[in-house]
């Protein structure tokens, strides 16, 4: 499969790649990885004038931890993200997301960035990091602007992003005392493939009770964009998560999504799922015990 002929550039700086995106912004696509975009450019879903290589941008890269929080550049790999001491201790929930990320070869080129901007309603990375209450911080020549990855997708393969900017980092604040987490991935095999559904669940308890104080559960390939479960997180906030409660927890989740049929699973099977998954993860967070689940 050949490629359509395009411009190759690879600036150093941030400054370059910013006048370039303001003056080409809607000629030009930007390449990270590039896991997602050669496979849109083979199939000729879209044929750039220009692609912009950032991997030599030194702003972009880099995962820090200070006082307040994680700073994770947009060109941070799964790879790194899985193993990083910093993200397994403080933020676990996204180095186990990152883990089920495509294979190796695809965590070792997949950046957190591109997982992010090529907006799949089943980019693993998004929903722990909804649960995390992320930030985006996006950056052009006109400024740079921080917007809750809540608002960041507009629809399948959409996001909020104007043409002349690009994501630069994913801020994280230090996760509440107490909270345990898990994300689950149902696929059709059991590495390389897409969520068919996912599911990420953060709850903040309370010691001494047993109760949990905030519920926070975000699911993945079962409407347009990844989504927090508002209802369910309602519904769990405030009370003793004993199994049946977890179960009717589950039957919340199924009522506020209204998945589709595609080529990988009907709409009724998603259904059934987001009740079984939502049910198992909060009960994973809790070390419960659960059967084996997804991939
Ligand atoms: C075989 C295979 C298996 C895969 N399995 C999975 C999987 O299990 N789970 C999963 O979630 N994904 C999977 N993917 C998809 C892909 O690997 C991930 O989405 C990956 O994180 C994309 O990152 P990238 O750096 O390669 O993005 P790229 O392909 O470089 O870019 C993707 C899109 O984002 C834009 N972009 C990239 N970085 C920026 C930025 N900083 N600012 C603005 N726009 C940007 C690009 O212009 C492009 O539109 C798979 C892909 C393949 C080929």
């Amino acid at each position: 499969m050949r490629l359509k002929k395009f411009e190759f550039i690879s600036p150093d700086s941030l400054k370059d790649v910013l006048q370039l995106m303001r003056k080409d912004g809607e000629k030009l696509k930007v390449i990270a990885g590039g896991t997602d975009l050669l496979v849109q450019m083979k199939d000729k879903l879209i044929t750039p004038e220009k692609v912009v290589n950032l991997l030599n941008v030194p702003e972009l890269s880099g995962v820090e931890k200070n006082g307040k929080g994680l700073r994770v550049g947009a060109l941070t790999k799964h790879a790194v993200l899985e193993s990083a001491p910093e993200v397994k201790e403080g933020w676990r929930i996204l180095a186990d997301a990152a883990h089920k990320v495509g294979s190796p070869q695809i965590r070792n080129l997949g950046t957190i960035g591109g997982n992010l901007c090529n907006a799949s309603p089943a980019a693993d990375t998004a929903p722990a990091l909804l649960v995390l209450e992320a930030e985006a911080i996006l950056v052009s020549q006109r400024g740079e602007r921080r917007i809750l990855l809540d608002s960041f997708f507009a629809g399948p393969g959409m996001t909020v992003m104007e043409k002349d900017e690009i994501l630069k980092e994913i801020f994280l604040l230090e996760v509440p005392a107490n909270s345990l987490g898990a994300y689950l991935k149902l696929g059709r095999r059991k590495s390389l493939d897409l969520a068919l559904v996912s599911v990420a669940v953060l709850l903040t308890m309370d010691s001494g009770s047993g109760i949990c104080q905030r519920a926070r559960v975000a699911l993945g390939a079962v409407s347009p964009v990844p989504m927090r479960a508002k209802e369910t997180e309602k519904f769990l906030e405030g009370k003793e998560l004993k199994e049946s409660l977890i179960r009717e927890a589950g039957e919340v989740a199924q009522k506020e999504f209204r998945p589709i049929s595609d080529i990988r699973a009907t709409a009724e099977y998603r259904r059934e799922m987001v009740k079984v998954l939502a049910e198992r993860a909060i009960k994973k967070s809790l070390g419960l015990p659960i059967p084996p689940t997804g991939i």
